[in-house]
């Protein structure tokens, strides 16, 4: 049994077949995946081997390509952090470009950049020019999927330039395929046509088949030129090749390519038939990701045939698909999501989305939602406050400042006291500002209650009617009513305190505004 990274010419047969396997992610994930498994379970590797954390991430890899994302997901992370605490940079970069392929196919755009960008910074001089290129186009990927193409587009030709310079035909093909596909997205239909036409170009010079994605970018390409022959042609061989059971997406989206090549090249009998053929296999294989891409295909040709009706009828169709499908991917998008990030990360979302739920969205206090369950823990008899005071803070005749200034001035006067009122707030241990809703407020102080709670309400009605308004708009002034309930005095429960409250609030109104009212 080998406890160390062995030596030799052991390890030199392992070094290729670790190689074999990275290399196999791309074009048969699925046999990636049995030799790494095959692989791990000898006793060639040990843990603490950098090979071992490598093939660990091609398994990962395999993983998320073949649609076991979490696990995938989880996996890399795990050899990321064996990569951060052992200083293996080289592997720590390695990690951090498959995250960010595992982000681009969860669709998020945010994190397959952050990870794109912490590969490229990794680097060093001693980094394989073929390592480089890729890690470059890692982040060329993800500046495009985030709609920065000028970046993105920049990071292309060093990927480029590196692809060339190294021994990778798989870089090399990539680094074109993307870029004609960005250029295609950032809507430069002529020059994403050159680079697909380069890599028709290179495909051909190293006796190489288009692959699916490649047939589907150069066709897009055309489509988008008009050049719908060319289209059709590009994708033609991979439909013409008999389907090898359940892993036929390429051959469907090939069809689908064709059907729209077809209808816009106004052959609608081919097109009708690459589409029902595609249908075929949907329905036969439970494709349900590009259903609705096939609906939408189908009320096209129809329209095209001048069914206008049954056209209306399948884009209708089209849509609640579509709409349901949308749903289902957030969903599925969200667990993975969770799953990959159990750890750290997980929990800085969890309590930032709390957070959010707890927040009203104009002023950043506490929502009334967030407010009902504060007062309730205060209040508990086992564990709660001894005194504390509410105050509904209401601005007065605050339509009036809508009217006269405008909504978004309102708006501003709203963020404005809610600051003053967090100021407030803060100077009790435990005090809360929260937005009631519309132009009210409510205040609540711990430990307060009484003379006391009477005179803080109002300095605070003072410091909200000598605010310098007319910064804001000339002309304009702020004045508030505020009603007072004390605990244990005025109520034991948040709904007898809000109501004395409110009362109270009421009586000040009625006695001209701008002033406290507290008391039973
Ligand atoms: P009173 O002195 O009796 O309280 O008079 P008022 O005008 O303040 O009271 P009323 O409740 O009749 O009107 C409240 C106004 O607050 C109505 C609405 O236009 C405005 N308002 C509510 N929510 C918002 C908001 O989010 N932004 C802005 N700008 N105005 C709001
Ligand atoms: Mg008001
Ligand atoms: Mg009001």
């Amino acid at each position: 049994m080998t406890t160390q990274t062995p030596t030799g010419p052991e390890a030199a047969d392992l070094a290729v077949r670790l190689a074999e396997i990275e290399r196999l992610v791309r074009y048969g994930p699925h046999e990636a995946l049995d030799r790494s498994r095959e692989l791990l379970a000898t006793d060639a590797l040990s843990p603490d081997d950098v090979a071992y954390q490598r093939l660990l991430l091609a398994k990962a890899s395999a993983q998320a390509r073949i649609g076991e994302t979490a696990d995938g997901g989880r996996l890399m992370r795990e050899v990321k952090a064996w990569a951060e605490e052992r200083g293996e940079s080289e592997l720590l970069a390695m990690a951090h470009r498959r995250l960010s392929t595992l982000f681009r196919r969860i669709g998020d755009p945010a994190l397959m950049l952050e990870h794109a960008v912490a590969a490229v910074e990794l680097l060093d001089a001693d980094t394989a020019v073929e390592l480089r290129g890729d890690h470059l186009l890692g982040l060329a990927d993800a500046l495009g999927a985030g709609g920065e193409f000028d970046s993105s587009l920049r990071r292309y030709a060093e990927a480029a330039e590196l692809a060339n310079a190294g021994d990778d035909q798989y870089l090399r093909n990539a680094v074109l395929n993307n870029l004609a596909y960005t250029q295609y997205e950032a809507g430069l239909a002529d020059e994403a046509v050159a680079t697909a036409e380069r890599l028709l170009q290179q495909l051909a010079a190293a006796g190489q088949p288009l692959m699916s994605h490649n047939a589907d970018t150069v066709a897009r390409a055309y489509m988008a030129v008009g050049r719908y022959d060319d289209a059709a042609a590009a994708v033609e061989p991979l439909c013409a090749v008999p389907e090898r059971g359940e892993d036929c997406d390429g051959l469907v989206m090939a069809l689908l390519t064709l059907a729209e090549a077809k209808r816009l090249a106004l052959d609608l009998r081919a097109a009708n038939a690459a589409l029902d053929r595609a249908v075929g296999l949907i329905d036969q294989y439970a494709l349900d990701g590009v259903r609705s891409e096939a609906m939408r295909e189908r009320a096209e040709l129809l329209a095209a045939e001048g069914e206008y009706q049954a056209a209306y009828a399948e884009f209708k169709a089209f849509h609640d698909a579509d709409v349901q499908l949308r749903a289902l991917e957030r969903d599925g998008r969200a667990r993975t999501l969770a799953a990959v990030f159990e750890a750290t990360e997980a929990q800085r979302s969890r309590d930032f989305f709390r957070e959010l739920s707890v927040r009203d969205p104009l002023t950043g206090l506490h929502n009334r939602r967030h407010l009902d369950a504060i007062l309730a823990e205060l209040l508990d008899p086992v564990g709660g406050a001894d005194v504390l005071t509410v105050a509904i803070v209401d601005l007065d005749h605050f339509k009036r400042v809508n009217d006269t200034f405008s909504h978004a001035v309102g708006d501003t006067v709203l963020q404005k006291v809610a600051g003053l009122l967090a100021d407030v707030a803060l100077l009790d241990d435990g005090g809360v500002a929260a937005r009631l809703g519309g132009e009210e407020f409510v205040l609540v102080l711990p430990g307060v209650s009484g003379l006391t709670a009477a005179r803080r309400a109002d300095a605070l009605r003072r410091t909200i009617g000598t605010h310098p308004w007319h910064r804001v708009a000339a002309g304009l002034s702020v004045t508030t009513s505020i009603g007072v309930a004390s605990f244990p005095a005025d109520g034991s429960t948040t709904h007898e305190l809000l109501a004395v409250a409110d009362h109270n609030l009421y009586r000040a109104k009625r006695a001209g505004r701008d002033r406290v009212v507290s008391g039973g």
